[in-house]
């Protein structure tokens, strides 16, 4: 076997070959035995079947024998990356909207209070930053939501590392996606639709929970009329309280949505009417939401979509559950020209498990991180095996994925301004120590203030006291968009319980009192290295028993 070591390129590779079987998601039925897929830069340059001629130009290139099944890299549509350094909340009960967790004293104490004191300190955002993408990848996540970030200098950005993220794609070919965090108010609606009249797709929460408000929130898209403020932009995330009706409306006029059924049991105990969404006929993709009430990785949301689709009557087939994660994501944020499905042309975002034989679905809605050879992500590859990953140059550090050792290459092209050469490791280790301290760390915390940023969007940034001749180094704070809706439009007149809840989130963040900062565990990386896993869900009240045992089951 050739080797595929260049000094030429800077990722270290001149194009190569990636042989197995090939589920290239393009329908079902096309699953490609001994095929093997030619990368080149960062696309896929040939896609050959045994029996097909190969190209003069891709003969002398290094064909590398995966012994796996080859799917499109993994694509979450919904995620808050920020917050998923920490473990499981303990759901104190069964909630009916969102904006009922978000002030009480559990939730600032183990979430707000914790991330704020991290995410606001110098120095922790860099190795925050690493590990919630290290954990993405891992499980094979090519694609997620961004983490946003606000710098001394005045500057929000969206961090840019190895995996895509949809809101800043790094790629002229891929329409940059819209995000909006707090619910829309009636009065607000026109306004919102003009915005969805600007945007490729935007994402937005969209009546998360079970009760009437929670379902209000997409009546107050109804302009008045047959005028919504729907278009074919908007992907809404979660649905929870949407009725047939309301899914046949979002069908009409273009909608589309993204489904987090984990995070919904545990918070709500129950979840999208999805078998009226797919009966609609909507696209739907899928999101783990954030690591307190949700899967840790894409992978694992998978499994529990799978596990409610059974349980209620067999919604989806397993082609139809993974093109969640892949074609469909692909296709609601309009990138399904260049990712998605396996195919010449297409940027070169793959995932392969380990296996040649079986059904290749279920073979991925059986798979855990650990049995994730590679992951490519932009032709790079990024993480696998060490026999895969040692063809190639760029190795970074070594992680233990279960009984496996896995192999990282996070070099990129440029240092990043964010996260520079910090490793996994050393970022593993310094959040343990910060969560596990987080008194000391809270000591060193700068206050806050609040700002208004671009867009009339509010930020909470640190007041850094300097001397006129001191130049301050750039440095970067997270911005916490669950809290005090943080970059997100200040809403003129809010009504008064949401002007309380809102007093309190800012609370939280602005002052942590010394007597609620916890002791906490940093969220192991993957299913894999979490030993109480099971256990922390079996204590998850709300969660159904099939979910909890079964989980465990297409976990082993
Ligand atoms: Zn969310």
């Amino acid at each position: 076997m050739a080797n595929a070591k260049s000094k030429k390129d800077p990722d270290g590779i001149q194009g190569y070959g990636l042989k197995g079987r090939v589920v290239t998601m393009k329908s079902e039925s096309e699953v490609l035995k001994n095929c093997t897929i030619y990368v080149n830069g960062s696309g896929i340059t040939a896609v050959i079947k045994p029996g097909d001629a190969i190209p003069v130009e891709l003969k002398d290139l290094p064909v590398f024998e995966t012994g796996g099944t080859i799917f499109p890299g993994l694509i979450e549509l919904h995620n808050h990356l920020s917050y998923n350094c920490l473990p499981l909340w303990p759901v104190p009960k069964k909630f009916t909207n969102r904006d009922q967790w978000a002030g009480i004293d559990l939730y600032k104490n183990l979430i707000s209070g914790p991330m704020s004191i991290l995410g606001k300190t110098p120095g922790y955002v860099e190795a925050i930053v690493r590990y919630v993408e290290c954990k993405c990848l891992v499980a094979g996540v090519t694609t997620s939501q961004g983490i946003m970030l606000f710098s001394n200098a005045g500057i929000r950005k969206y961090y840019q590392g190895i995996i895509r993220n949809v809101e800043s794609p790094a790629n002229p070919d891929l329409r940059k996606v819209d995000a909006h965090i707090p619910d829309i108010a009636s009065k607000d609606a026109t306004h919102f639709l003009s915005q969805l009249k600007k945007a490729s797709c935007l994402l937005l929460h969209l009546s998360e929970g079970t009760d009437e408000s929670a379902r209000n929130h997409f009546e107050s898209l109804h302009i008045g009329g047959d005028s919504w403020a729907i278009t074919d932009s908007l992907a809404g995330i979660h649905c929870v309280a949407l009725k047939r009706e309301d899914f046949n409306r979002m069908k009409q006029l273009g909608a589309s949505m993204v489904w987090s059924p984990l995070s919904n049991l545990m918070l709500y105990g129950a979840t999208a009417d999805i078998a009226s969404a797919k009966a609609s006929g909507i696209t739907i993709g899928l999101g783990s939401d954030w690591a307190p009430s949700g899967s840790k990785n894409l992978l694992g949301e998978l499994k529990t979509a799978r596990l409610y689709s059974d349980q209620n009557g067999s919604i989806f087939s397993n082609y139809e559950l993974i093109s969640m994660a892949t074609r469909n994501a692909a296709k609601i944020i309009k990138w399904d020209q260049k990712i998605g499905t396996i195919e010449t042309g297409k940027l070169a975002d793959l995932i392969i498990v380990d296996g040649l034989t079986g059904d290749p679905f279920e073979l991925l809605l059986h798979a855990s991180e650990k049995d994730l050879s590679l992951v490519v992500i932009n032709g790079v590859p990024r993480c696998g095996s060490t026999n895969i990953m040692k063809k190639f140059a760029g190795k970074t550090e070594t992680v233990d994925i279960g009984n496996t050792t896995k192999v990282l290459n996070l070099i990129e092209k440029e240092e990043n301004p964010v996260v520079g050469k910090l490793q996994l490791s050393d970022a593993t280790t310094k959040l343990k120590k910060a969560l596990k301290d987080l008194k000391s760390v809270a000591k060193k915390m700068p206050l806050l203030k609040e700002i208004t940023g671009p867009d009339n969007t509010r930020f909470f940034v640190p007041v850094t006291p300097k001397s006129e001749n001191e130049k301050e180094k750039p440095s970067f704070v997270l911005v916490l968009d669950h809290d005090g809706q943080e970059g997100g439009e200040i809403r003129t007149r809010l009504p008064q319980d949401e002007l309380t809840q809102m007093k309190q989130r800012k609370e939280a963040i602005i002052k942590p009192e010394d007597r609620d900062i916890p002791s906490i565990k940093l969220d192991p990386l993957c299913v894999d290295s979490d030993k109480g896993y099971f256990k922390n869900l079996k204590n998850s009240p709300n969660l159904p028993d099939y979910i909890k045992s079964g989980l465990q089951k297409l976990y082993s």
